[in-house]
C-alpha cells in the first residue's frame, strides 16, 4: 500500500468547518466523478482504491484537499486509516462488471461482501460523532423480476446458485441487509443506493459496459455488435447527475433509494444513437446471446427504475441527455487515443451493473 499524499486539512473561508469525505473505490468510474463533485463542494476528501478495476488517473491531478491510499479498502481501515474520523463515507469500492464476476466468482463475491462489512464496521467503531455512510447497491438487486417499473420496496427474484451471474446480485442484497441492519441495531447512520445503468466519460469496456464499447466501435468504424435482436432495453443516467445527488441523498439515513433515469431506450437505438452522435459508418450487427455466452446466459428484457422515491426526498431530476453523454463519452475516448492511453474493449456487451 502507498499513501501517494496526505492531505493537511485546509480551514474553509468564513471559518466553516469542511468536511471530511472518505470515498471508497474513488478513482473507478462513479467514484472518481463523486470526488470531483465533492472537492467543488469543498470538501477534504480521502481516496482508498487498490485499483484493480479504478485508474489513478481517474482522479484529479491536484493533491489540494484530497489524499489517494492505493490498497484493498478492509486492509488499509485496519492500517493508514485507522483512528481516522470522517464526516461523510461514500463506499463504492466492489468487483463490477459481468466480465470479471463471471470469471473470478471468488473474489469477487469475497470484495462485494467482505469489504462492504470492514467499511460498516469501522463507520460503526468511529470515535465521536457517527458518519454517515453510504452504500453503493445495483439495480441487479432486482434480480429478473418482470415488473415494469422497479419501486424500492419491491420483491426480487433470483436463478439458481448454479448461476454465476446471479452471485453478484446475492451479494449487493447481503450489502444492503447488512447496512440496513447497522442502521437499525447499531444507529449507524446509512443509505443506500441502487444504481442503474450509469454512464459517461471515464468508464471503460474492458469489464462488459456497453456504452464505452458502442463509442470506441463506432469511433473505429468497425461493426457494433448487439447480442438478441437489440429490443432488450435500458434507463442510462449519466454519471455526473449521480455523482451530484449522492451527498444530498447521504443524509436521508435508513432508506433505500434507486438512482437512474426513468426513459427505457432499447440496445438497438442506443447503437443507432451512438452512430448518428459520432458520425459512424458503422454498421450494426446482431449476434445470438448463445454465440457470446453460451447455452443458457440470461439477460433481462428490461429493466426501469421508480425514480419517485428519491425525487421527492432530494429533487432527483437528471439534466444530461443521452445524446449529450454519448457526445462526451466520444470526445474522452479521442481525448484518451491523442494521448495515447488505450484500453481494451473486447469483452461482450451485456447489461449488468
Ligand atoms: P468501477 O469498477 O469503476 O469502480 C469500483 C472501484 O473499486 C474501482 O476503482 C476498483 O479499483 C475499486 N476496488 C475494487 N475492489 C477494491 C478493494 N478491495 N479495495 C479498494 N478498492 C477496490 O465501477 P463503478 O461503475 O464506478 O461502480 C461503483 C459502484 O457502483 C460499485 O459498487 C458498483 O457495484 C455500483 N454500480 C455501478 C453501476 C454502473 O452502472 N456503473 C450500476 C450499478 C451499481
Amino acid at each position: 500500500m502507498t499513501r501517494l499524499n496526505a492531505f493537511e486539512p485546509v480551514p474553509a473561508a468564513g471559518g466553516r468547518q469542511r468536511i471530511r469525505s472518505l470515498v471508497t473505490g474513488g478513482a473507478g468510474f462513479i467514484g472518481s466523478h463523486l470526488v470531483c463533485a465533492l472537492l467543488s463542494r469543498g470538501d477534504i476528501v480521502t481516496v482508498v482504491d487498490n485499483l484493480s478495476t479504478g485508474r489513478r488517473i481517474n482522479l484529479p491531478q491536484s493533491r489540494d484537499r484530497l489524499s489517494f491510499i492505493h490498497g484493498d479498502l478492509a486492509a488499509t481501515l485496519g492500517s493508514e486509516l485507522a483512528g481516522e474520523t470522517f464526516d461523510e463515507m461514500y463506499h463504492l469500492a466492489a468487483a463490477v462488471g459481468v466480465k470479471l464476476i463471471v470469471a473470478e466468482p471468488i473474489e469477487s463475491i469475497k470484495t462485494n461482501v467482505e469489504q462492504t462489512s470492514a467499511l460498516l464496521e469501522f463507520a460503526h467503531r468511529q470515535r465521536g460523532v457517527k458518519p454517515k455512510v453510504l452504500i453503493a447497491s445495483s439495480s441487479e438487486v432486482y434480480g429478473k423480476s418482470t415488473k415494469e417499473a422497479f419501486s424500492e420496496d419491491d420483491d426480487v427474484v433470483y436463478g439458481p446458485t448454479t448461476v454465476p451471474r446471479w452471485s453478484y446480485a446475492m451479494c449487493k442484497a447481503i450489502d444492503e441487509h447488512l447496512a440496513l441492519s447497522y442502521h437499525s441495531r447499531r444507529g449507524l447512520p446509512v443509505t443506500v443506493t441502487r444504481f442503474f445503468n450509469t454512464v459517461g466519460p471515464g468508464q471503460v469496456g474492458d469489464y462488459g459496459m456497453v456504452l464505452p464499447r458502442f463509442v470506441a466501435k463506432a469511433i473505429r468504424g468497425e461493426p457494433i455488435e448487439i447480442y438478441g435482436d437489440g429490443s432488450q432495453s435500458r434507463c442510462f443516467c449519466d454519471v455526473r447527475d449521480v455523482a451530484a445527488v449522492l451527498p444530498k441523498v447521504i443524509h436521508c439515513s435508513g432508506g433505500v433509494f434507486n438512482v437512474g433515469s426513468a426513459t427505457p431506450v432499447s440496445i438497438s437505438e442506443l447503437a443507432h444513437l451512438v452512430i448518428m452522435a459520432t458520425g459512424s459508418s458503422s454498421e450494426v450487427r446482431k449476434i445470438p446471446y448463445e454465440a457470446a455466452y453460451g447455452a443458457g446466459f440470461e439477460d433481462l428484457q428490461f429493466r426501469r427504475p421508480d425514480v419517485r422515491k428519491i425525487r421527492g426526498a432530494v429533487g432527483f431530476d437528471p439534466v444530461f441527455s443521452l445524446e449529450e453523454t454519448v457526445r462526451d463519452v466520444a470526445e474522452w475516448i479521442r481525448m484518451g487515443q491523442r494521448s495515447g492511453a488505450t484500453w481494451t474493449d473486447d469483452a461482450n456487451s451485456v447489461l449488468i451493473s
